[in-house]
């Protein structure tokens, strides 16, 4: 779909996937404005699930007004994202073997010399079947935490889904995945004390059977699994807190575990900061995450009813 500045998008087409054609002066080339979503469908039966497609709308239009781009309504996100998947049904794997993972994108695609908005955009949808995000599957993770470099700042960015936050982390994850570690967890870059988030998910730590999770302040994206899980787990009769989680309290956790569209719901096996390595658990889930996951990916891939009526089916 294309639109002009401050226009309305014009009705998509489906084609095959393959480069688009920028100009050198694109706004997203040049000066970062471009947000994307990540979704993913399921398999059930002859049908297809997606997750609340519509936080996604929600999500990528409130990063469009803080980037100062037009957006899609949610109706024309949905549609497209319906229309991408049912075009690309073939490539589901079956269920219990992966997802179809769904990559919408919204870019300044116009061309632009100064520092200032582009003045057209296109938003496109591609697609493609995946497996686990982390090699280790659903194993637990290795998680370091990063103290110098920073994904966001207050004021900044770091709240919505922009493609300037990705390049932010990029030095960090690199250096921490060549010394083995699966992912970085960053700390706020004022006190250097508080947890942040991890490159591609949100963080929650157990103790006591009290579930705790960073507030979202502007600085933390926030994640639509983070927001089930919360819901997941209340229901479930948790207790569950966002707040300010210090990097002491995340030391002395009994559980710590990732949330993500991506990662689902991963075990963090143990936590390395400042040269100190601490581990958790067994070797495996711990008993609230494990509940956790049981309960989201059960009503994802549709294996129960969905009383939160959170899945779209589509055949
Ligand atoms: N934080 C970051 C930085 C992410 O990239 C993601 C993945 N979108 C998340 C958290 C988790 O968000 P969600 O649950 O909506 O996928």
């Amino acid at each position: 779909m294309k639109c002009a500045r401050d226009g309305n998008y014009s009705k998509g087409e489906l084609q095959r996937f393959g480069n688009i054609e920028l100009s050198p002066s694109a706004g997203v080339l040049n000066y970062g404005q471009g947000l994307f979503e990540g979704l993913k469908a399921y398999r059930k039966g002859g049908n297809i699930l997606l997750f609340r497609p519509e936080e996604n709308a929600q999500r990528m239009r409130m990063g469009a007004e803080r980037m100062c781009m037009p957006s899609p309504s949610v109706e024309q996100f949905v549609e497209a994202v319906k229309a991408t998947v049912l075009a690309n049904k073939r490539w589901i794997p079956p269920p219990g073997k992966g997802s179809l993972y769904i990559r919408p994108l919204l870019m300044g695609s116009g061309a632009v010399l100064g520092v200032a908005p582009a003045p057209e955009y296109t938003f496109l949808i591609y697609v493609s079947p995946v497996g686990n995000y982390f090699k280790e599957g659903i194993a637990p993770i290795n998680l370091i935490v990063e103290h110098e470099l920073h994904r966001a700042t207050p004021g900044g960015t770091g709240g919505i889904k922009t493609i300037g936050n990705y390049a932010a982390v990029l030095k960090a994850l690199s250096a921490a995945k060549a010394k083995g570690y699966s992912d970085v967890l960053y700390l706020d870059c004022v006190h250097k004390r508080y947890l942040e988030e991890v490159s591609s998910c949100n963080i929650f730590v157990v103790k006591d059977k009290v579930i705790s999770t960073p507030a979202i302040k502007g600085t933390i994206l926030p994640g639509i699994t983070r927001k089930s899980i919360i819901d997941v787990a209340r229901s479930q009769g948790f207790q569950v807190e966002e707040r300010s989680v210090t990097v002491d309290e995340l030391l002395d956790a009994d559980e710590v575990f990732c949330t993500g569209t991506a990662v689902v719901v991963s075990p963090v096996g143990s936590i390395t900061y400042l040269g100190k390595r601490v581990s958790y658990g067994e070797g495996g889930f711990g008993a609230v995450s494990q509940q956790l996951y049981s309960v989201l990916t059960n009503l994802q891939m549709g294996l129960v009813e969905d009383t939160m009526n959170w899945t779209l089916e589509l055949n």
